[in-house]
């Protein structure tokens, strides 16, 4: 049986993160400036372990830490497109989700040489332009949505959601969907963050967290041939302190499991001939 394999992703937010919620004075920025911090330690991590991974970066961090991207893309790592400034992209009309997208898909093929693969939406917002965006832009695979949780998809265009009626599926659109989830997510669980409306408490333990991220591979690896575990990381939220061992550990602990790890745009040119 293929034991599956899982993607480590880095969703690069930095600075734009605080952005994209209005809080742009120093201390917020600060937060995002960690993440630009944490990249030397984490590219030594999956250098030593051998991992290659996805990096999803807005464009606002490729402009704003030019070095620790292209030290990034010097690893080996993918780069992948994550908004500009992490817009929502419900807040976007057509144009301006495309303009964005075209944007930040420039910058990434002025460091890396090539046009942006693939695609996640900023916070795993969606719309139904998204993937007809997508499609004109030529990216081949996003990993926004839910549907599944270890297979592979072809996202739909054209959904209709009616709250009168029974929900119409759409087509299937060339883009293979990498299925994410908040359960393999370390913002939520780690992340402590307080506004005026909501108090999100993350500091969870970390072990603890990345003992649900391999028992949901070890599920994965006994039961789906040939999975695929989308595990999303931030590296202002993992990078720090002693999670970095834990992520250590995790990764050795998929090894123990037979699952193999690559970049989802390997995994997305791999499945897609398969799926229908
Ligand atoms: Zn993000």
């Amino acid at each position: 049986m293929n034991r599956g394999t899982v993607c480590l992703t880095f969703d690069f937010d930095a600075i734009s993160l605080w952005i994209a919620r209005g809080q742009t004075t120093p201390g917020p920025v600060s937060r995002g400036e960690f993440g630009a911090y944490a990249i030397d330690r984490i590219l030594g991590l999956l250098r030593r372990a051998g991992v290659p991974t996805t990096f999803f970066i807005p464009g606002h961090t490729l402009e704003t830490y030019p070095a620790q991207c292209a030290a990034v893309a010097e690893a080996g790592h993918e780069i992948a497109l994550h908004g500009y400034a992490h817009e929502p992209v419900s807040t976007l009309d057509r144009d301006a989700e495309l303009a964005v997208n075209r944007r930040s898909a420039a910058l990434i093929e002025r460091l890396t040489g090539h046009p942006p693969a693939g695609h996640r939406t900023p916070s795993w917002d969606f719309t139904d332009n998204t993937i007809p965006i997508l499609t004109e832009l030529g990216v081949e695979y996003d990993s926004s949505l839910m549907g599944t949780d270890f297979e592979p998809y072809f996202a739909r265009v054209g959904d209709q959601c009616d709250p009168d009626g029974p929900f119409r599926f759409g087509d299937a659109s060339p883009v293979v969907e990498l299925p994410v989830s908040w359960t393999l997510d370390d913002y939520p669980h780690l992340e402590f963050v307080r506004t005026r409306e909501l108090v999100m408490p993350g500091l969870r333990d970390a072990e603890a967290m990345f003992a649900r991220f391999l028992a949901d591979v070890r599920y994965m690896a006994d039961t789906v041939q040939g999975g695929v575990a989308t595990v999303t990381l931030h590296p202002q939220v993992i990078g720090r302190g002693a999670r970095m061992a834990a992520l250590e550990r995790f990764v050795a602990g998929c090894r123990e499991l037979g699952v193999a790890f690559e970049r989802c745009v390997d995994v997305a040119r791999r499945v897609r001939p398969g799926l229908s």
